[in-house]
């Protein structure tokens, strides 16, 4: 007996942008719709936008292998787009940026058709992006820090009760003036789209367990929005910690040096005011400071890359 497919999925290059050696830049998205007429609404996940996040292509790929094998009792009632990586030179040579130059392309948006190569690229994410009843940005960190799962959102009750539904360590909200320009997020916000802004792990690096996490989240906030239908009864997830502008506290290097943590000191722990998070030593000046937790809170940005000049990041703490 042949099974009737329960999802319509396409695979489609919807942008190439030129370069100069016979090589093309391609876009690709991933599109899932349901077999009959949609009822639900339109999401979209993008990943990728810096070249040396890895996180977002895997729960991308993730995500496809839930909707093309749907188990029993679920159903697709709305339209997924995922684009597995939005900055494919970048990623491909290993690189943050574009590739083709230093720009920075989650500062080009909302981009421009008729623009150079950079703004060309991001105004066609955008236009892939504007579709969306709400969109998923997802990043990792950089190759310095990592970050535990978080979703980071402007300062509304609709986006913040939407955060919740990820079920993720923290939601961490910003007010839209603070919010950096040039940003997907930022000009999707300013377009009325819905836009969340998942965060975990590190840059050039692959965090199987919390990316799991996201999977699971972004399933069960596709659930309440009804872009899926579940028979069963869905796990009521505990709710995030929320941070804002005021309760995160963040603990840069006195000096330069190398970043010696304590053992067992990790992201996502809970840390009490005053306790030693580690040390920074200078090998050749034969010096050491010890680096004290600054706050009763909990650690979710931990650096990782151990050289530290003064001022680096070594760590970002929400009191509580
Ligand atoms: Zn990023």
């Amino acid at each position: 007996m042949v099974v009737a497919p329960k999802v319509y999925a396409q695979n489609e290059a919807i942008f190439t942008l030129e370069l100069p050696f016979a090589v093309t830049c391609t876009l690709w998205r991933q599109r899932f719709e349901p077999v009959t007429l949609a009822t639900g609404p339109r999401v979209t996940v993008i990943s990728g936008l810096h070249g040396d996040e890895l996180d977002g292509g895997y729960i991308c790929y993730r995500l496809a292998q839930f909707l093309q094998n749907l188990p029993p009792g679920w159903a697709l009632r709305g339209s997924v787009d995922l684009l597995p990586n939005a900055n494919p030179l970048g990623t491909n040579i290993g690189q943050r940026f574009l590739g083709f130059n230093t720009s920075d392309l989650n500062r080009t948006f909302p981009g421009n058709s008729q623009g150079s190569s950079e703004e060309h690229l991001a105004a066609a994410i955008f236009a892939e992006a504007l579709q969306a009843e709400v969109c998923i940005d997802i990043h990792s960190s950089n190759e310095f820090l990592i970050e535990i799962p978080q979703v980071r959102v402007v300062d509304k009750p609709h986006l913040c009760n939407l955060a919740q539904e990820l079920g993720l360590d923290l939601v961490w909200t910003h007010s839209s003036h603070n919010w950096i320009g040039g940003t997907l997020a930022k000009a999707l916000y300013e377009r009325q789209v819905h836009t969340l802004v998942v965060e975990l792990g590190a840059g050039h690096r692959l965090h199987q367990t919390w990316s799991e996490r996201v999977v699971q989240g972004i399933l069960h906030l596709w659930v309440r929005l009804g872009v899926l239908q579940v028979q069963a009864t869905l796990p009521i997830l505990p709710a995030s910690r929320v941070a804002d502008e005021n309760n995160v506290f963040y603990l840069n290097a006195p000096r330069a040096g190398l970043l010696v943590l304590e053992s067992g000191v990790k992201a996502g722990m809970t840390i009490e005011s005053g306790q030693k998070l580690g040390q920074i030593i200078n090998p050749t000046a034969l010096t050491q400071i010890a680096i004290y937790a600054p706050v009763d809170g909990f650690l979710f940005t931990l650096r990782v890359h151990p050289l530290v000049y003064e001022g680096s990041l070594i760590a970002r703490v929400v009191r509580g």
